[in-house]
């Protein structure tokens, strides 16, 4: 039987997942999220025609013969009153962000000027207007500031900030749990007691990759190969909006994930795809709730999380592109692999030199190895049927992200 490709099961995933409903937060907690809601601008903006520079609100007819003498009638400074109207041959002194006066026209910069007494004497050429920013330059009142959909970056928090939009209508952050499974597994700071025993990496890494990713993440820790214990947490996952499991969904005769899965009524989407690692991963769904069984192995676990895990969270978070990034990149070193079977996902670095991308692979390739994404900061994709890869030759690289 042929395994499923990684396009197929990536469609899956999507075609499985729902965005999330909304709620409304305060705007800083909106940082990393999905905005659900047109953001309209409160007022114009600028709110009145102010000065860009710190200089002389003069009449540009006044100007024209150099140098002008102006008679200096009083000054404006940001946050002050406006209450000076400007007459013909004089000038105003005013300051960054102060509103211009009526009468005003244009804006002499102060390093163009020099103070005498009560007058002020100009040099230059200056365009009408010159050094003025309009009222609604920017922006008018109501108008849309950010779309529906767009990411809340600091950028936008700020946007947002000066349009005075204090609770802004974003999507829900995924609700995640993480749990690994495994006789042999201890956590942290646990004793080893046996040389079989080993420390468990890949809940804290999911947990770690989730919370990375923007979820609300719960950590159930640790659980035994043993059917009442597997069966009382997959109990628990329509609590969630995706639950991961790692370890145990091999086909190893402790390996009661998939076997549970049929038997509590879930609806089994996919188990064991065309991809290395990862081969045996499994994803499912109750309802709303989705349930990835990912590999134990800790280069197969975090990556069975990027490749499917990822998108899903992101078309839960309201992106409209949830599919990982494909580039382009020139290998610097030749690779070979003898089976070619299934697309491999090499841990890998690129860097751009010379106006383009270049890739280097990790030497560790083997799936237990989290040694090998030290320094990487993509995947090589191997296609299927692929045993060779050249120096120089153009490769497909995923971004990590
Ligand atoms: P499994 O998928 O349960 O058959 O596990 C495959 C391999 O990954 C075995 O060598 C396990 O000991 C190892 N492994 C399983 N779970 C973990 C874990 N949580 N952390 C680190 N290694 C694990
Ligand atoms: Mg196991």
């Amino acid at each position: 039987m042929s395994l499923m490709l990684y396009e197929e099961a990536l469609k899956l995933v999507l075609e499985n997942t729902q965005r999330l409903s909304t709620e409304k937060v305060f705007l800083w907690q909106a940082i990393g999220r999905v905005l659900a809601e047109d953001v309209c601008s409160d007022s114009d903006k600028p709110p009145f025609d102010n000065s860009a520079m710190d200089g002389y609100a003069v009449r540009w007819e006044d100007i024209q013969e150099t140098p002008a003498r102006l008679k200096v009638i009083g000054e404006l400074s940001a946050g002050g009153e406006n209450t000076l109207k400007l007459e013909p041959k004089t000038a105003i002194k005013i300051f960054t962000g102060a509103p211009v006066p009526e009468g005003a026209d244009t804006v002499v910069p102060v390093e163009y000027t020099r103070q005498e007494g009560d007058y002020v004497l100009i040099e230059g050429s200056f365009k009408r207007g010159a050094n003025i920013r309009l009222r609604g330059a920017e922006l008018r009142k109501d108008e849309v500031v950010l779309k529906r959909g767009s990411l809340i970056r600091g950028y936008e928090v700020g946007l947002m900030a000066s349009v005075n939009k204090v609770f802004v209508e974003v999507y829900r952050r995924p609700k995640v749990a993480v749990v690994s499974t495994g006789d042999e597994l201890k956590d942290l700071g646990e004793p080893i007691e046996k040389p079989s025993q080993i420390r468990s990496s890949n809940h804290h890494t999911i947990y770690a990759r989730a919370l990375e990713s923007g979820c609300e993440v719960a950590n159930l820790g640790i659980v035994k190969d043993e059917p009442q214990a597997i069966r009382e947490l997959l109990q628990k996952v329509e609590e969630y909006d995706i639950f991961i499991t790692t370890g145990g969904v091999s086909a190893g005769e402790k390996d009661y994930v998939h076997m549970l899965v049929k038997e509590l009524g879930f609806e089994l989407i996919f188990h064991k795809l065309r991809i290395k690692p990862a081969k045996p991963v499994l994803f499912a769904r109750k309802g709303r709730s989705l349930l990835f069984g990912l590999p134990g192995n800790p280069v197969s676990c975090v990556m069975a999380f990027d490749l499917l895990v990822k998108p899903a969270i992101r078309k839960m978070q309201g992106f409209e592109k949830c599919e990982p990034i494909i580039l382009k990149a020139e290998l610097v070193r030749d690779f070979s692999r003898r089976n070619a079977e299934r697309r491999e996902f090499v841990r890998a670095k690129f860097w751009q030199e010379g106006g383009k991308l270049l890739c280097d692979y990790s030497p560790k390739t083997e799936s237990h190895m989290l040694t090998s994404y030290v320094d990487a900061n993509c995947y090589m994709v191997v296609y299927e049927g692929v045993h060779e890869l050249k120096a120089g030759q153009e490769v497909d690289i995923v971004p990590f992200d």
